[in-house]
């Protein structure tokens, strides 16, 4: 079934110029861009994205990661396209990714890990619309 999720390349990995081969990664894996931008968060912006994760040990750390420098935004679409990403993403810690995914070719470190993917139908739906109204999404 054709699904929608959100991906963010992450600032450190729009900083060491890298967001080209991870879009291209991601399109030789054939899930396709249908929507784009380079934002950088404030972060009250970084806080509300991550509002799951409040609680966690990591958030302080985590959300002044996120608005620390430009990140891209995209919807990406395809069958199954939310498993199919995170497959490509990789282990959260790059330590534990396998070869071939984005995380273990690009990640720094379990924080400083180039990439976000929605992780389920629902949070996919959520996400996509922080970033993105339907003018802003082409189909
Ligand atoms: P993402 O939600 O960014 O796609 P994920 O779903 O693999 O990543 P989560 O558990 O949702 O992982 O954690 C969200 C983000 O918080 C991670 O991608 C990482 O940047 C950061 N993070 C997770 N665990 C830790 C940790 N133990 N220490 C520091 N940062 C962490
Ligand atoms: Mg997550």
């Amino acid at each position: 079934m054709s699904e929608r999720t959100l991906s963010i390349i992450k600032p450190d990995a729009v900083e060491r110029n890298v967001t080209g081969a991870i879009l291209k990664m991601i399109q030789d894996e054939g899930l396709k861009v249908v929507a784009m931008k380079m934002i950088h968060m404030t972060k009250e912006q970084a806080q509300g994205f991550y509002a799951v994760h409040r609680e966690r040990p990591f958030f302080d750390s985590l959300t002044d990661f996120m608005c620390s420098g430009p990140v891209v935004v995209s919807v990406l679409e395809g069958d199954g396209a939310i498993a199919r990403y995170r497959k490509l993403m990789g282990a959260t810690n790059p330590e534990n990714a396998d070869e071939g995914t984005i995380r273990k070719q690009f990640a720094l470190d379990v924080e400083k890990n180039s990439v976000h993917g929605s992780d389920g139908v629902e949070t996919a739906a959520v996400e996509i619309s922080y970033f993105f109204n339907r003018l802003e999404m082409v189909g």
